[in-house]
């Protein structure tokens, strides 16, 4: 999917940033990705990822560059000002367990977060913590297939789903037309519009020998409240359990 870097605003403009996520700024469209890639962290994880910067404006793509040609102790490389990914707001440096490039974080994150358009581009000059956005150019094969190996139906319960179920929930609950960024996320209102049919699926999934509609109900629950309304995702909850 082809996107333009520069979208009419000099390179360290802030106005290059229009979203945000993580606590730091971006391009809306790279912000929203990289929401959807810190969700499916935290549930691999159990905590969000840290980012430390994201848009960069050009008087401290200087002071950086300054640093870095003059061989400043303890400074790392920096784009001639002006050409920073950081400056389109298409560029994020990860703190935590990814600002180094042994953990088990930075192995999942290397390898998942293409996924989301995010590319650790900092390998090819030493900087762990540096991701580009580059655009969602995974095939909508792809990413179905990423989902049914467990990362949504495991979200919801591993117990008493099968290939076929999944299949089924990913069908319902991703959008005929992908989010803006391109990748099929699960979409608030292709789940809302489908409530009735998640629902069935789900009690016949909790039928099965040795599903706990609770557990299903809960973690179903916690699972789509990122992309529900609480008051939806509260009343899925409630119609499973009580069963009305
Ligand atoms: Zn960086």
């Amino acid at each position: 999917m082809a996107f333009a870097k520069n979208i009419g605003f000099p390179n360290g403009d802030s106005r290059n940033a229009d979203g945000e996520a993580l606590g730091v700024l971006l391009r809306a469209e790279a912000a929203g990705a990289l929401d959807a890639f810190a969700f499916y962290f935290e549930k691999e994880f159990g905590y969000r990822p840290d980012a430390a910067e994201g848009m960069r404006n050009l008087d401290r793509q200087n002071f950086y560059y300054d640093r870095f040609v003059n061989k400043r102790p303890g400074w790392t490389v920096a784009a001639v000002p002006g050409t920073s990914n950081h400056g389109w707001g298409l560029a994020v440096d990860f703190g935590g367990n990814l600002n180094v490039s042994f953990t088990e974080e930075h192995a999942w994150a290397a390898k998942t977060a293409p996924l989301f358009g995010w590319v650790w581009t900092g390998k090819d000059f030493g900087e762990p913590w540096h991701f580009d956005y580059l655009g969602v150019n995974v095939s909508a094969k792809q990413a179905t297939e990423y989902i049914a190996r467990g990362k949504l139906g495991g979200m919801i319960q591993d117990d008493g789903f099968t290939d076929q179920d999944r299949a089924t929930l990913y069908a319902l609950t991703t959008g005929a037309r992908p989010l803006a960024n391109g990748y099929p996320f699960p979409a608030r209102d292709a789940v809302q519009n489908n409530l009735e049919a998640v629902i069935t699926l789900l009690r016949q999934v909790a039928t099965r020998p040795g599903v706990n509609l609770a557990e299903v109900s809960a973690s179903l629950s916690n699972a789509l409240t990122p992309l529900l309304p609480r008051a939806v995702a509260d009343e899925l909850a409630r119609r499973l359990t009580k069963g009305t």
